[in-house]
């Protein structure tokens, strides 16, 4: 069974997004559980906590369906010292509000190299940054998604993805987020049968299927291995319609969160509907 929902509004307080995520028929959500576009948020209150965890139940979405994403100002690989420690405490807070709210899974952008420091490097500066946080906190697994390679942004081949989880210490906190997106404008073909074949198998030889912890389902505005990072209403894209067909009929992606980041909010409740037809 596919657990499907959208990335929702968590305006007001986190506790409106499960509320959010049933109106459009979701059994699965994304949400920001801070202000994404600014460092400091105030804490969540034991009202917010509480509220939130009983408005899961009225939706009947369970903590591993639900997949917060971090700031969209955070750079885990940050090449300046004093701008990676301000990402560095940026993602420990977002990982702590995680865990006062339950949740089991963190999604992040793995980071940019912004031209001043090597690839290897960045990725270094990555899995140290998930060390030093997965050290401090308990039950929250690191969830890093794999990008377009837009800019100096990494993680865009699966092998930034693979080389980043060798150097975790602890494996089994660290997942990867597959966007399909971003994937297509990276250069891996989900689009044909034939390459949506051979872009799962590369997945798993290169970082393992049992990595896998969620997908950012996407289609695209922009063409195969264009490197920019745009989304597309499902079916309205590059990846067209018989790339979700054959998506929701794979098990493969069965009880895991499956979440659109698709750009017309008012056609998710009607795109959910639409994919879960094709299950
Ligand atoms: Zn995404
Ligand atoms: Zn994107």
């Amino acid at each position: 069974m596919k657990y499907l929902g959208a990335h929702v509004s968590a305006s007001g307080g986190v506790e409106n997004a499960p509320l959010n995520a049933q109106a459009i028929g979701a059994n699965a959500f994304a949400l920001f559980t801070k202000n994404q576009r600014q460092w400091k948020s105030s804490a969540l209150t034991p009202k917010n906590i509480a509220l939130f965890k009983e408005n899961c139940e009225k939706a009947a979405i369970l903590p591993q369906h639900i997949l917060p994403h971090d700031s969209y100002l955070i750079n885990l690989g940050h090449p300046e010292p004093e701008s990676l420690q301000k990402s560095r405490e940026a993602f420990l807070d977002e990982m702590q509000r995680c865990e006062q709210l339950g949740l089991q899974l963190l999604n992040f952008h793995p980071g940019s190299h912004l031209n001043q420091i090597t690839l290897d490097q960045c990725l270094g500066t990555i899995a140290e940054t998930i060390n030093i946080t997965l050290a401090k906190t308990k039950g929250v697994t690191a969830v890093i998604e794999n990008t377009a390679g837009q800019g100096s942004n990494v993680g865009f081949s699966f092998a930034h993805i693979a080389q980043i989880i060798s150097k975790v210490e602890d494996k089994s906190r660290i997942g990867v987020c597959v966007d399909t997106c971003h994937t297509y404008s990276a250069g891996y073909d989900l689009k044909s049968e034939t390459g949506y074949q051979k872009t799962w198998a590369e997945f798993d030889e290169i970082i393992g299927i049992n990595y896998l912890k969620s997908i950012h389902l996407n289609d695209t505005k922009k063409e195969y291995g264009s490197r920019v990072d745009r989304h597309e209403s499902i079916g309205k894209g590059f990846l067209g319609i018989d790339f979700f067909k054959r998506f929701m009929k794979d098990p493969r992606f069965d009880n895991i969160p499956v979440i659109m980041e698709t750009p017309d909010e008012t056609l998710w409740k009607s795109e959910i509907e639409l994919l879960h037809s094709f299950e």
